[in-house]
């Protein structure tokens, strides 16, 4: 199976006048992106309609070519809100290109090996329109050097500040034998595993710093930055320490609705943000394809507070930290419990057979 990972390179080696003229295309290419949202919205595209009578709608300076890539960026955009507002059940919005990316495709944007011993790299852009030509040059660097030997996209996204390219590698196919194991993701513990195991104990800490700082500022900048890199940390650590994985089962992330607080998921109300509790979830399935572990997720309905081993399900088994079963008695750590659940959950459900042990 294939996996994707992508890299971002500062675009701080550009000239003033190379930046300005890039600035220039970016908003040309957001304005016509957004022309082409007004013609998609509310109608019926899909990729195979993108021909050149269509894209050559709108007016632009740009080429058939840059008219291509806005085109699918549009298309992408409008599709993408369609799917978000069926899984979030919210009200419609039409997208808004804000001009502060470009996706772009080979036929515009090449790579070339640069011989100066400054950079590694020359990001070209050509047949864009107004014969305009630019050569920006690009450093290489550690996380990107990861990459040697993986397949790179010939899609390239530009932002005002940096390049994102992307790389592609196929991976073995999943194991078929080895441990499985059921993760609880919380703020006591970031992992709580159903082999008892509790890890990562300054979550809180790290998101209570995180609060007391001004947002959007510096430090709480660096302070977000500091979890992001604890929690890729501590998963990384975790699958070194664990080669005999054949199955990890998390929680099934549940979509906030918005402005209806009472509704709002369990991440919430362990006041784990959404988003980490997003990224944390990627973070898992990343290191997981990577192993070529099998990634699943369960509705975490009631895992916190059924017994695993009478089934029993009532809110007074939990109190806090602790559960103890209220009709047979049985004590542990409450997020060891919610561990064991939802690999449990996941073994005795239809997709679990496959992976029960022989
Ligand atoms: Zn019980």
């Amino acid at each position: 199976m294939k996996i994707i990972r992508s890299s971002k390179t500062s675009l701080k080696f550009l000239t003033e006048k190379k930046r300005q003229t890039l600035y220039g295309v970016m908003d040309e290419y957001s304005c016509l992106v957004n022309l082409f949202i007004e013609m998609f919205w509310g109608n019926e595209f899909a990729k195979k309609d993108l021909t050149k009578d269509i894209t050559n709608i709108p007016h632009s300076w740009l080429t058939a070519r840059m008219r291509q890539c806005a085109a699918r960026e549009a298309l992408g955009m409008v599709d993408g809100e369609k799917t978000s507002v069926q899984e979030m059940d919210r009200e419609s919005v039409k997208p808004h290109h804000s001009g502060r990316k470009m996706i772009l495709s080979a036929q515009v944007v090449k790579i070339e090996n640069s011989q100066s011993n400054q950079f590694n790299y020359w990001l070209v852009l050509t047949s864009i329109g107004h014969k305009i030509k630019i050569n920006m040059p690009i450093k290489s660097h550690r996380k990107m050097n990861q990459f040697y030997n993986w397949k790179r996209s010939t899609t390239v996204t530009i932002h005002r500040e940096y390049v994102q390219f992307s790389f592609e590698k196929e991976t073995d196919k999943k194991l078929t034998t080895g441990k499985n194991v059921g993760i609880d993701v919380g703020i006591n513990h970031l992992l709580a595993t159903s082999d008892q195991e509790l890890i990562g104990s300054e979550v809180k800490q790290q998101i209570n710093k995180i609060k007391a700082k001004k947002q959007g500022s510096k430090k709480y900048k660096t302070a977000k930055k500091a979890l992001s890199y604890y929690l890729h940390k501590m998963v990384k650590d975790y699958f070194s320490q664990h080669k005999n994985l054949r199955l990890v089962v998390v929680e099934k992330l549940k979509h906030l609705k918005r402005g209806k607080s009472k509704n709002r998921g369990k991440a919430f109300r362990k006041t784990l943000s959404n988003w980490n509790y997003r990224e944390l979830l990627n973070i898992i399935e990343m290191r997981c394809e990577e192993n070529r572990v099998s990634f699943r997720s369960v509705n975490p309905y009631k895992t916190s507070q059924t017994c695993p081993t009478c089934t029993h399900v009532e809110r007074e088994n939990r109190s806090g930290e602790k559960f103890l079963c209220l009709r047979c008695g049985y004590e542990e750590h409450a997020d060891l419990v919610g561990a064991q659940n939802i690999l449990e959950r996941f073994l005795s459900g239809q997709y679990g057979a496959a992976f029960k042990a022989d």
